[in-house]
């Protein structure tokens, strides 16, 4: 009986899916959802009783999408009742679920399971897909589902297009984004007005930060400006924008088709978040509740949203109280363990994601997080004053020092200047390797662009040997990150990106000019024509067009603050940091606290960048300055190649480049011999940018060459910011250090080497003692240089040294 019916069903259907494309088929396609179900209601009157099925269910789904839920449950029920089949009895249950009908949702279930076999046989592949939902649903592992049932879908039926976006739905369910962007390409390539598709591979984009994503919402946008999941991934990234009215506008007008659209009151509830609405919020948090009591999405996605405005406090409420709403929400509960950690709470953070691992173990962020915590209970943990230092073991002997003095230095003058005390401990987690780092911080590997990343009490960074060598100045970094620490709890975490970034290399260029950001000749064709405000510089972060943009947004915000201070004085940075913290918005704070309106404001800016810009005006005249060198350099004509070289210089001050003038000149002094013009060269190319190896290498000489041990410890520690780990600096610190009888610091550092350069190890054991000597250690060295024996009794630096302190230490005692 089943058979017959559903092949007439069939038929008919197809016949009337020709008929439909100019009915409320193609109605419902463009996304006039109330217009398509209108059109389906007359023809369902003209028809009935003998409506096709496909209508009933089609009924189903457009009053689904216009927020009549329970007469959809109507229509599925009553077609279950008629026609008892897997697909069908599968959407029963996810709108029951929907719904908030939980018994009815479990029971549906297992019927969906008992019918699966029967549908089998007469539509395998639609069974398939309700399979590998249900093996999804009933939390089996989706890398086996997707092995599994989906790829022997794929290679049975290769053009069955369900196939693809049922996979790549599944896939970013579990976070797995660019596997679920090939599914969903593999979709869009046998049928490109996919818009499931589509609006799922714009989701990924936008969780990857995938340049494609603007294309794949246009594509989409075009065919249907209101499918749910597309307009969602716009209302997403206008809150991240922090552009709350522009995304309540959109949510509106979906919850005017749809009141009942559950996503889109979550994501209501994230805009009256961040519009500081918590009455709002609540009344509406309760309205969802009424309608599903399980409705954890209206807690969780405004948690979401609110740690990804670094919200971290607000965001464990939120998903506190998604978790208690529904136990079973294993995402809420792996975002409520990530902000845990963020916090700095790993106890609590650990067992929750252990939690959230138990109840869903394919979760890769959750899977990777726990993973990081484990190579982190193996890593060495230093606790000095307000900080906890965490970095690999190996490294501990090279970093831990240098990091700690940093720090102490950073929290004295900062906490000063920004008249702050700050919540203590700051945890300050290194890594050897860019992955850990990235999945610490954001649950997921990748993004070289981030070198550190703050929380407000924490701060996680890449070593430099996570990095390729002589790339990274870690000092800077640290630098820069505890000014985040300074800046976002004066502000409570309500702190703007683009501001925080800009404080923060303003503070960078403010301790070491080299640290900072410099104009580029490139700057000028990636802003265009017209140049930014003040309040345009968020959309360098939120948005980035490009990774050069979001460089860009952190030159240009430097430039703001740098403007702005020597304009209204650093009380007034001060000021605004005071009323960001106390809600109120960023532009307005800083117009109040300078006493201008934010347009004037905005003008201000224009105008100073405009002054700041004009030197690039001068670009075509460096070119044929540079030219006329490096003409006179090929025929050895130095003093036109030096004076054509240093003309290009005035020209272009801040250019710093490999191939730039000041580079040139150092080469030609190098070749003349010209000593005293290439220190001072090189010593000017450390102004615009520390990152510079060879550089710091070639200085150091330099000044030893003079002896000249102060400078050639300073060389040697600038040196070591960009690689700690290089022994021809160590080795000359040491050198210096003791030349200078700065035997407490040289000690410090001839144990360093011990670790450092292990091949030399008894060379530098024999400094230790001579320098435990020079302090008048006599137990601590005549230990050491017992030790050093027992190792090899042949050692004859170590015999004499022996003789030399029993003499010294009787003549002493
Ligand atoms: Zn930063």
């Amino acid at each position: 009986v089943l058979a017959v019916g559903l092949c007439a069903s069939a038929a008919l259907d197809a016949l009337a899916a020709e008929e439909e494309d100019s009915g409320y088929r193609a109605l419902w396609k463009r996304g006039a959802y109330r217009q398509a179900l209108e059109r389906l209601d007359e023809q369902l009157a003209s028809t009935l009783p003998n409506a096709p099925m496909s209508w009933v269910s089609d009924r189903a789904e457009l009053r689904f999408l216009n927020g009549e839920v329970d007469l959809a449950i109507e229509d599925l029920e009553s077609l279950v009742e008629a026609l008892p089949v897997a697909h069908i009895t599968l959407r029963l249950a996810e709108v029951y679920r929907y719904r908030g009908r939980m018994a009815d949702y479990e029971q549906a279930l297992d019927a969906a399971d008992r019918r699966i076999d029967a549908a089998y046989r007469y539509a395998p592949e639609q069974t398939l897909v309700v399979a590998g939902r249900l093996a999804e649903l009933r939390g089996e592992d989706p890398k086996r589902i997707l092995s599994t049932t989906y790829k022997l879908l794929m290679d049975s039926h290769p053009d069955y297009v369900p196939a693809y976006v049922a996979a790549g739905d599944l896939a970013h369910r579990k976070g797995s984004y660019a596997a679920a962007a090939q599914y969903y390409l593999q979709a869009l390539e046998r049928d490109a007005n996919e818009q499931e598709a589509l609006a799922g591979l714009a989701a990924c984009y936008w969780a990857s930060r995938d340049e494609r994503l603007e294309a794949t919402l246009e594509t989409l946008t075009k065919l249907n400006p209101h499918q749910p999941e597309g307009v969602a991934v716009r209302v997403e990234m206008l809150l991240d924008a922090g552009k709350t009215h522009e995304a309540l506008e959109h949510i509106d007008a979906v919850l005017k088709t749809n009141p009942n659209q559950l996503h889109f009151r979550a994501l209501k509830a994230a805009a009256l978040f961040l519009e500081d609405d918590d009455t709002g919020m609540a009344e509406l948090q309760a309205a969802v509740l009424a309608f599903n009591p399980q409705c954890s999405d209206v807690f969780r996605v405004p948690g979401r949203i609110a740690s990804r405005h670094y919200r971290f406090k607000e965001s464990v409420k939120l998903q506190r109280r998604a978790v208690e709403i529904d136990p079973a929400d294993h995402v809420a509960r792996a975002e409520l363990a990530f902000n845990l950690l963020r916090l700095g709470e790993d106890e609590a953070g650990r067992g929750e994601l252990e939690a959230a691992f138990a109840a869903d173990p394919y979760n890769v962020a959750v899977f990777n997080s726990l993973n990081v915590l484990d190579t982190l209970a193996e890593y060495e943990l230093v606790s000095e004053g307000p900080f906890m230092l965490q970095l690999p073991a190996a490294e501990a002997p090279v970093l831990t020092a240098s990091a700690l003095d940093l720090l102490t230095q950073a929290s004295a003058e900062l906490q000063r200047k920004y008249d702050l005390t700050i919540e203590t401990p700051v945890r300050v987690q290194i890594f050897d390797n860019h992955d850990d780092f990235m999945v610490r911080s954001l649950g997921l590997p990748g993004n070289p662009g981030h070198l550190g990343i703050c929380f407000g009490q924490l701060i996680t960074m890449d070593s430099p040997s996570a990095r390729p060598k002589g790339s990274m100045n870690w000092h800077a970094v640290l630098w820069h990150e505890f000014t985040h620490v300074i800046t976002l709890q004066k502000t409570k975490n309500r702190m703007p990106r683009w501001l925080s970034e800009g404080i923060s290399v303003y503070e960078e260029t403010l301790r070491n000019p080299g640290w900072g950001m410099r104009l580029k000749v490139t700057h000028q064709d990636l802003i265009g024509e017209e140049l930014p405000g003040a309040s345009d510089l968020e959309l360098f972060f939120t948005q980035p067009k490009t990774p050069e943009h979001l460089m860009l947004g952190y030159f240009l915000s430097a430039e703001f603050v740098t403007h702005y201070v020597s304009a209204h004085g650093e009380p007034a940075l001060v000021e605004t940091l005071d009323r960001i913290g106390r809600n109120e918005k960023a532009l307005s704070a800083l117009a109040v606290s300078a006493g201008v309106s934010v347009g004037q404001l905005d003008q201000a800016f224009r105008a100073y960048l405009e002054r700041r810009f004009e030197i690039l005006d001068r670009i075509p005249e460096f070119a044929a300055m540079m030219r006329r060198g490096l003409e006179a350099s090929a025929t050895e004509s130095w003093s036109e190649a030096e004076q054509a070289f240093q003309e290009a210089h005035t020209l272009l001050p801040e250019y710093h480049d490999d191939d730039g003038p000041l580079a040139r000149l150092a080469e030609i002094y190098e070749t003349t011999g010209q000593k005293d013009a290439l220190v001072r060269n090189l010593q000017a190319q450390m102004e615009l940018n520390t990152e510079n190896l060879s550089a710091w290498r070639r200085l150091t000489t330099l000044y030893k060459d003079r002896s000249d041990w102060p400078k050639v410890a300073a060389a040697a520690e600038g040196g070591a910011a960009i690689d700690p780990f290089d022994l021809g600096q160590a080795r000359d610190l040491l050198e210096a250090q003791r030349a200078m009888g700065a035997h407490e610091e040289a000690l410090a550092t001839a144990t360093r080497l011990v670790v450092l350069d292990s091949a030399r190890a008894p060379e530098y054991q024999v400094s230790r003692v001579e320098l435990l000597m020079a302090l008048r250690r006599w137990p601590e060295a005549k230990r050491q240089v017992i030790a050093l024996l027992e190792e090899s009794p042949h050692y004859w630096e170590a015999q004499k040294l022996l003789l030399a302190l029993v003499e010294g230490a009787s003549y002493v005692r």
